[in-house]
């Protein structure tokens, strides 16, 4: 069968050339059903505000927030965590990265709020690069939209440095825009960043061991005030 063996070949020239126009794709490795360890990183830090806005403060302040809420869920759901910081200080985007791709069997779950210029702009995104990376990202944007008031501005793909340097299944979590009146108000709620964090770890666990295994936690809001006390 010439015909079928020419077609398989083109097939596989595709695929080679599909991998190689993505970079580092290839060098992922697709941890999503196995993975024990969860990268967590709360985006800015320091010297870096991220987004600074009337309404939702600093972005560095909310991100750590969430950032160590879902921490606190993740080790309740026996994940082992670790936080590309704990405090806020300023670490650059490639040592991020790097501590992710130091850990065995990991995912790395970034945290951050939004901006723009024009202030009706709302709604949770979450962006991937590696397709490896895809499930997790639609799980995560899928179980955010079940908040209440929640506005879907979609699963996208980016070359974000942190994603793309990610020798793991990465995600970027846009846990809404600081600019809006609404999400920025609801960025300094400590009820609403617990939730965020909930449906977060929620949709982390349902990736790992399937749809409704996550046991909320009662309430993280003591652990993550007093973990952010001893922070510095
Ligand atoms: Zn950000």
């Amino acid at each position: 069968m010439p015909r079928l063996l020419s077609i398989l070949l083109l097939a596989a020239v595709a695929v080679f050339f599909t991998s190689c126009g993505t970079v580092s794709e290839t060098n992922v490795k697709d941890t999503t059903r196995t993975f024990t360890t969860v990268v967590v990183d709360a985006g800015h830090g320091g010297k870096d505000n991220g987004a600074f806005r009337r309404f939702g403060g600093a972005e560095k302040n909310a991100t750590l927030d969430v950032a160590t809420r879902l921490a606190s869920k993740l080790r309740e759901s026996q994940f082992h965590v670790v936080m590309t910081r704990s405090s806020d200080v300023f670490i650059p985007l490639d040592e991020r990265a790097a501590i992710s791709n130091r850990q065995k069997n990991a995912i790395f779950v970034s945290v951050h709020f939004n901006d723009s210029g024009r202030r009706g702009i709302r709604g949770f995104e979450t962006y991937y690069h590696s397709a490896a990376a895809r499930p997790l990202a639609y799980r995560i944007q899928q179980q955010l939209m079940t908040l209440p008031g929640a506005s879907n501005r979609g699963v996208k793909t980016a070359n974000f440095r942190v994603l793309r340097k990610a020798a793991y299944p990465a995600v970027l979590v846009e846990c809404g825009f600081l600019s809006n009146r609404t999400e920025g108000a609801a960025a300094r709620s400590a009820n609403r960043r617990d939730d965020l964090a909930d449906k977060i770890a929620e949709a982390i666990v349902d990736q790992r061991y399937g749809k409704g295994t996550y046991r909320a936690p009662a309430s993280t809001a003591d652990a993550a005030a007093t973990s952010s006390e001893h922070g510095n």
